[in-house]
């Protein structure tokens, strides 16, 4: 994929999600594996409005955060996450969304460092997954503003959860990857649905 063909599908997909509800202002992040040695990633720039995206606003980085020549603007500070879980995930796209549920979700279940997604048929929207019966466990992390130390926290998590396919980040938001773009695209969808119907469900019940 070259960095016009990604930028032309980041924005796309940015504006959808925006318009969801799902990047609001300038919050969230996408990033797209453009080559793997050396690695080149194509990520959207720091305080883009997402609801007026243009493919200008694309940045091509290093496997450092740094941004490359033939694009201007700055690289988010969360740029260096979305290289943690290309390379510990081995990911080829990385979706990061702010939406409601996932930040009241990984607020209530912080202090448990997770929590468990069961019995859903939309769990089968998710890569590798066959079944309602499938157990989804959805790992939080605390928030932080230092990104190295927050990367570190994810790489502990995916190293010891390979199986995952999103993570929360408490009252933030939600990374989620995949082996495309068009697969990560579809983690967002079918983890915010998720995330949805739980939150829902709870507040039908509270414990
Ligand atoms: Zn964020």
């Amino acid at each position: 994929m070259t960095l016009a063909e990604a930028a032309e599908e980041l924005v796309r997909l940015g504006t959808d999600f925006h318009r969801r509800g799902w990047m609001l202002g300038t919050s969230g992040n996408l990033s797209v594996v453009l080559s793997r040695d050396p690695l080149r990633v194509a990520i959207t720039g720091s305080s883009i409005d997402k609801g007026r995206m243009n493919p200008g606003q694309i940045l091509e980085v290093d496997a450092e955060g740094k941004l490359l020549g033939g694009t201007e603007g700055r690289p988010s500070a969360e740029t260096l996450l979305h290289l943690e879980v290309i390379r510990s995930a081995g990911a080829e796209a990385v979706m990061h969304t702010h939406s409601v549920w996932t930040t009241v979700l990984s607020d209530y279940h912080h202090s448990r460092d997770g929590f468990a997604i069961e019995g859903y048929e939309m769990l089968k929207g998710l890569e590798g997954v066959q079944t309602h019966e499938h157990r989804e466990w959805i790992p939080v992390v605390e928030n932080n503003q230092d990104m190295s130390a927050l990367a570190v926290e994810a790489r502990a998590v995916l190293l010891k959860r390979p199986e995952i396919h999103g993570l929360l980040v408490r009252r933030h938001g939600m990374y989620t990857w995949g082996k495309d773009l068009r697969t990560a695209a579809r983690h967002v969808e079918i983890l915010e649905f998720l995330m949805e119907a739980v939150g829902r469900r709870q507040m039908m019940e509270p414990t």
